[in-house]
């Protein structure tokens, strides 16, 4: 192949992401198909919401329940999901079966439901989204407690597209017996990089990604926000604490205030410059397992933006696609 001659005749680019070893595939020129896509708005009337009084519902009692003492109302409430994705069950080890390996679907799964039916997270202030991660913190704490539980994952999805059945404001958090996939890979790529360099990998990352600011979307005194360089999709944003901390509920009240600030930053540049599409966000943090040693890690966030629908390519290959390089999406998100 003859070599590139300027950035017009650039075509695609493999690029591995550094920690978890995954490849992806830079595609721009597929790109002049890209657009953006607003989420589809799915209307629930008020009185058929069944978050707007939980309990009214046949919900189990809350778990948890913030007061917004202003309104004398309640501000977020944690419930036990009524259609839970795990349960009660016994707590026995991985087991085999023939050649198969199981467990048992232990675990819980939580609700953490908004106030208001109609306000995003994205419009809340940073003072009320420290308080969301303050709840997220408080309910990782006692479910970490349960010896049965491995894993603790806490998400988001906005839009139907992203996997939101009850369109009324509300994050998830699922408790498991295992560690799942993705945060192996990830937690393995760190602990690799450890052994070999005796560095943190994120850290490393982090000190590269601020000196050439390529990808840096936004700063402040706790946190990088940046565009991974093998993103996943089109617009995927990370957020990185800038101290070194395999544990996001260990991150205290300060951390937690800048943590609120750049999620706040992040989720209004996706509202207002990418036209309201559907994303998801979750927080990969260190396993709940007291007996092993994940000082390796380095929690964070990533926020991954809905535009496409996989298709047999990126399930066939385990390889996602994306038509926007993260040095342009970047520079997009930035301004
Ligand atoms: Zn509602
Ligand atoms: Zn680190």
């Amino acid at each position: 192949m003859a070599p590139q001659k300027n950035k017009k005749d650039f075509m695609s680019e493999f690029r591995q992401d550094l920690v978890s070893g995954d490849w992806i595939l830079l595609a721009p020129k597929r790109g002049e198909r890209f657009g953006f896509k607003e989420r589809a708005k799915v209307k629930l009337a008020k009185n058929k919401c069944p978050f707007e009084n939980p309990a009214k519902f046949g919900n189990a009692p809350a778990v948890l329940v913030y007061q917004n003492k202003k309104k004398d109302d309640w501000f977020l409430q944690v419930i036990p999901n009524k259609y839970p994705a795990v349960g009660r069950g016994n707590c026995e080890p991985t087991h085999r079966k023939d050649l198969h390996k199981m467990h048992a679907g232990t675990g819980f799964h939580e609700i953490v439901i908004y106030r208001d039916h109609n306000r995003y997270l994205a419009d809340f202030i940073a003072d009320d989204i420290k308080n969301i991660a303050a709840a997220f913190q408080d309910r990782y704490k006692s479910l970490a407690e349960d010896k049965c539980i491995e894993y603790i994952s806490i998400f988001h999805n906005h839009g139907k597209e992203a996997g939101s059945t009850v369109p009324h404001p509300h994050s998830q958090i699922l408790a498991m017996p295992i560690i799942p996939p993705d945060v192996s890979h990830s937690i393995n790529g760190s602990r690799r990089y450890f052994n070999e360099y005796g560095k943190c990998v994120h850290c490393q990352m982090l000190a590269q990604e601020l000196k050439e600011g390529e990808r840096v979307i936004y700063e402040n005194n706790g946190m990088v926000v940046i565009a991974p360089f093998a993103s996943r999709t089109n617009f995927e944003i990370r957020i990185f604490p800038k101290k070194h901390s395999a544990y996001f509920e260990k991150a205290g009240e300060q951390e937690l205030a800048h943590l609120a600030d750049a999620l706040k930053f992040s989720l209004s540049k996706i509202n207002k410059k990418l036209k309201d599409p559907a994303f998801n966000f979750f927080i990969h943090t260190a396993p709940a397992v007291k007996s092993r040693d994940y000082s390796h890690y380095h929690w964070h966030v990533e926020i991954l933006p809905k535009f496409g629908i996989f298709g047999g390519f990126e399930l066939g290959t385990g390889m996602d696609i994306i038509t926007m390089a993260p040095e342009k999406a970047a520079e997009i998100l930035r301004k």
